[in-house]
Parts: structure tokens; sequence; C-alpha cells
């Protein structure tokens, strides 16, 4: 089977085999095994300080491990820097760092891999053939923006958020790191960053989405991985969760449920766990 791209799905970009990381006394990560595919969206959940932060830090090339081994395309790697990470196809975009504001939309699309005409000395920067391509890349996602001169401040998260997106996209990445791309967003604008997560996807790409809301995990994933106190608590195929367990499972399960039972006034019954899981706020 291929998908419309012409990938064959399944096949495993990245992988971390019993992957940990000590930051002096602190465990952060403990034998974390996981998969990464081409054409699929491996969502990555936890709370605050299940190390997810430190787990995008490793792949991303920012922190080592200090266990375990990491694997792109078969192939063992250490980085010991973000452009190791780069050079393998690892894009990340962070939540509030995708973008440079008060720089137009056509720079910050080529922030660093600046278009030139012209040799030597007397080459400058190709503005006009920047800003076709950033048109027609963006044009190509969906996302309609009608001045592309206009700053990057002046976006609604959500459109920077794609606009990162479509930059790794174009620039060929091959795994796209997303660091809680809807955490600070409402729900109309969650919606249109999910549809581009689901475009990386279909472009062939592996995206990695790290989030703490099951709803928008479960909306695009193809995997989910629930990082608890820097372990694995579950490790699931789409086809054999559901959204009401995948979100029990992230608000705690068993934990949740002596809660509620030791929070049960005298006289009421106690409310399942999954009702109260599905009534935390998850929302940013
Ligand atoms: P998350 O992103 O899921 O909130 P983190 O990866 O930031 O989790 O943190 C996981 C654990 O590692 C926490 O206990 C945190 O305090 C600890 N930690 C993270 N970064 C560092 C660091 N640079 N030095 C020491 N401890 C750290």
């Amino acid at each position: 089977m291929t998908t419309t791209a012409g990938h064959t799905p399944n096949t495993e970009i990245l992988r971390l085999d019993d992957v940990g990381k000590r930051y002096g006394n602190v465990n952060a990560l403990r034998g974390v095994t996981l998969a990464v595919r081409q054409g699929e969206i491996t969502c990555v959940l936890g709370d605050n300080g299940a190390g997810k932060s430190t787990l995008i830090k490793i792949i991303a090339g920012l922190h080592q491990h200090s266990e375990g081994v990491l694997t792109v395309n078969g192939e063992e790697v250490h980085f010991t820097s973000p452009r190791d990470s780069l050079g393998r196809g690892i894009a990340t975009v962070y939540q509030d760092l995708a973008l440079v504001p008060l720089m137009s939309i056509w720079r910050n699309f080529f922030l660093g891999q600046e278009l030139r005409k012209g040799v030597g000395p007397f080459s400058h920067l190709d503005v006009k053939r920047m800003q076709r391509i950033t048109g027609e890349e963006l044009t190509k996602m969906g996302i309609s923006v009608p001045d592309l001169d206009r700053n990057v401040g002046a976006l609604s998260g959500g459109q920077r958020q794609c606009i990162a997106i479509a930059r790794a996209i174009y620039f060929g990445a091959k795994v796209l790191i997303l660091d809680e791309p809807t955490a600070a967003l409402g729900v109309k604008q969650s919606g249109v960053v999910l549809k581009y997560v689901a475009k990386a996807r279909d472009a062939g790409l592996g995206v990695i989405f790290i989030t703490h809301n099951p709803h928008h995990a479960y909306l695009v994933g193809n995997h989910f991985v629930i990082l608890n106190r820097g372990l694995v608590s579950l490790d699931s195929a789409r086809a054999d969760i559901t959204l009401d367990r995948l979100t029990n499972e992230m608000a705690g399960g068993a934990e949740l449920e002596a809660l509620s039972h030791e929070l049960s006034a005298p006289g009421t019954t106690p409310e399942p766990a999954a009702t109260l899981a599905s009534a935390r706020p998850t929302e940013g």
C-alpha cells in the first residue's frame, strides 16, 4: 500500500531503544522505547515533568542521552548538536520560537537558507524568487496569506505554526517534531494547526506530535505513547485504543480512580475515573 504521496507507510525512520537521560541525580527519562514511521503521526503525551521536553531535546540534538540507542534509518546516531539532527532530516518546531516576529513571512520562510543571485561580493538576496516560492508553498498547504511582506508578529499563533510546518516540509524534513503546537491556541485555531499536522503526515513525513491534550492527539494520531515521570506508561496503535481510554490513561488511570474514591463525600456515589478524566481541562 502507498500513500497519496507515493511513500510506503510504516517504514521506521527513527527509533529509540531503552533510552534514558539523567541530569545529575534526576532520572528525566528511563527505558524509553518508541518508533517513528514514515507517513505516520506518533503522539507523545504526558503531564508536566513527564519528560517530553527531554525527549525532544535528545532527538533534536540539544542534549545527549545517557543510556540506550537512538537510530535514524537503521543507523545508530549520537547527536552532539542540533545541526547533526537537522542534517539527518529532523526538523523541530518549538511552540514559541518557530519564527521571528519582526521579520516578514517570506524572510522567515527562508531564514538561514536565503536564496541569493549573482556571485561573490556582488551577490544579493533573490527577493523575488523567495517571495514566489513562499507563496507557492503556502498555497500548496492551503494556507492563504494575502501579503507575504507582512511581519510574522501580525499573524495568529496558529498561522505561525502552519508556516513553520510548511517551511520544514519545503526544506526536506523527514521527521518533524512538533512541541505542543496547539497548547496556546483556542479550539478553532487548534483545528487549523491539526489540519497541517495531518498534511505533513500525508506528505510522507514521520511526525512526532508532543501534546498534553488527548483529544487533539486522537484527532490525528496513528500511534500513542504516554510518558509518566520519565517512563513509558502506554504505547498503543490507534486501532488498539479508544479516546476514552487514552484520556483516562493520560489522566493517571488507577491513581485517578483512587483519588475519586478518596474525594467522594459521605453519601455520594464516586465519579467514575473516566468522567473525571474527560472533565480535566485540556485546552491550553
Ligand atoms: P516535560 O517536558 O514533560 O514537562 P521535562 O522533560 O521538562 O518534562 O522534565 C522531566 C524531568 O527532568 C523533570 O523532573 C525535570 O525537573 C527534570 N529536568 C528537565 N531538564 C532538566 C535539567 N536541565 N536539569 C535538571 N533536571 C531537569
